[in-house]
């Protein structure tokens, strides 16, 4: 397996995510899970950001303390399914900047069509996390971050809930300087793209648009 990699296997974790797999739970709770799972994997993606230090006062002497080096981080969200994991990434960093990128899946090629793109102009400027929960075939977030770098990004991260082995292959190739972290990666995927065995169309269980 790709050596930028990071499953986080946090007992909360994995629970959250069973919870999310089942096929009868609402929408209104996968919506939810999603939400308190994104909190700990933002946890998670944010570990490595450089620090530096500022001159503050406490109530009893000044001293020298730890503040995150450098311009705010922009989080780039691949619609739709990216929103789930927008938000709470962003009440962890609320000062992020955030970004849309819309790519659909041609169902016969199973190759991403752009239709939205919209970033920070200073993208260049900041370590930037790309959320979307599936990393399935790996070709919308291999396009995804191929538009970013044009844009001028060289500090990505991708953060996603599932990966197939086949989608970390993908993206690993064509973007080795890209850490994935994710919750678990699973066995397979089927003949329509989908991970197995998965949690089904993210986007759809998220919205109930199914
Ligand atoms: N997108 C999803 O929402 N689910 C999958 O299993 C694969 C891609």
């Amino acid at each position: 397996m790709s050596d930028n990699l990071i499953v986080v296997d946090h007992p909360l974790v994995q629970h959250k995510l069973t919870l999310m797999r089942e096929k009868e739970r609402s929408t209104r709770s996968f919506r939810q899970l999603l939400h308190e799972i994104s909190h700990l994997l933002a946890y998670e993606v944010t570990r490595d950001i450089p620090l530096t230090t500022r001159t503050i006062e406490t109530p009893l002497m000044p001293m020298e303390a730890p503040v995150i080096e450098g311009k705010k981080l922009a989080l780039v969200s691949i619609l739709r399914a990216g929103n789930g994991l927008l938000d709470g990434v962003l009440d962890l960093i609320p000062s992020a900047r955030v970004g849309f990128i819309g790519l659909y899946r041609d169902e016969e090629t199973l190759q991403p069509v752009q239709y939205y793109f919209k970033v920070p102009t200073d993208v260049h400027e900041r370590q930037v996390i790309v959320v979307d929960p599936m990393l399935a075939t790996g070709n919308s977030a291999t396009a995804a971050i191929d538009l970013l770098k044009e844009a001028g990004a060289t500090n990505i991260s991708f953060l996603c809930l599932l990966a197939a082995p086949e989608g970390i292959a993908r993206l690993s190739e064509a973007h080795p300087d890209v850490q994935i972290v994710t919750a678990a990666v699973d066995a397979k995927l089927n003949e329509i793209g989908y991970i197995l065995p998965g949690l089904g169309d993210a986007g759809d269980r998220m919205y109930g648009t199914k």
